[in-house]
């Protein structure tokens, strides 16, 4: 069963209009830190950084990604690996107080089979959940409930940031 709500940019990936810009998204200017905001950047440091999902599974899906191009885990130093996980945790905290979701899906999807849609820049989704939106795990083809638009939720959420 199909609902179609307001969730344009989704659409438009599953379209194959792919708004993505050249180049990986997770890959920043070499020296830049803190937000930027053209690539939904929410905060940056030397190891790890937060970007919000273009495509999202639901209302402020994020992700967090190591500033180095590496697509595993276990390519990953241990510094990464440790800015990764508190970026997420910082994450959960900042939603916490700007969106109040009931619980959260937090992983990786490492490799295609696994589902991930960008394999060669590895990242861990921290995604919010709500009670009742229960279409969350739907398949492509099925598009999500949206309720704000990703960039009014991305204003909304860098000042948390800041
Ligand atoms: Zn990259």
């Amino acid at each position: 069963m199909a609902g179609t709500l307001w969730a344009p940019w989704r659409m438009d990936y599953i379209l194959g209009k792919d708004p993505r810009p050249e180049g990986c998204v997770f890959c920043l200017p070499k020296d830049h830190l803190g937000p930027l905001p053209e690539r939904l950047v929410l905060y940056s440091d030397r190891q790890a950084l937060i970007i919000m999902n273009r495509y999202p599974y639901n209302n402020a899906h994020l992700m967090v990604a190591p500033r180095r191009h590496l697509g595993t885990l276990l390519e990953a130093t241990p510094e990464e690996r440790l800015a990764m996980v508190n970026l997420a945790a910082w994450a959960t905290e900042v939603l916490d107080g700007a969106q109040k979701p009931d619980g959260y899906n937090m992983g990786i999807n490492q490799g295609q089979v696994a589902g991930a849609g960008i394999t060669d820049h590895l990242h861990l989704h921290v995604t919010p959940r709500y009670n009742g939106d229960t279409n969350y795990m739907t398949v492509i083809g099925e598009t999500r409930v949206i309720p704000e638009h990703i960039v009014a939720t991305y204003e909304k959420l860098l000042g948390f940031f800041s």
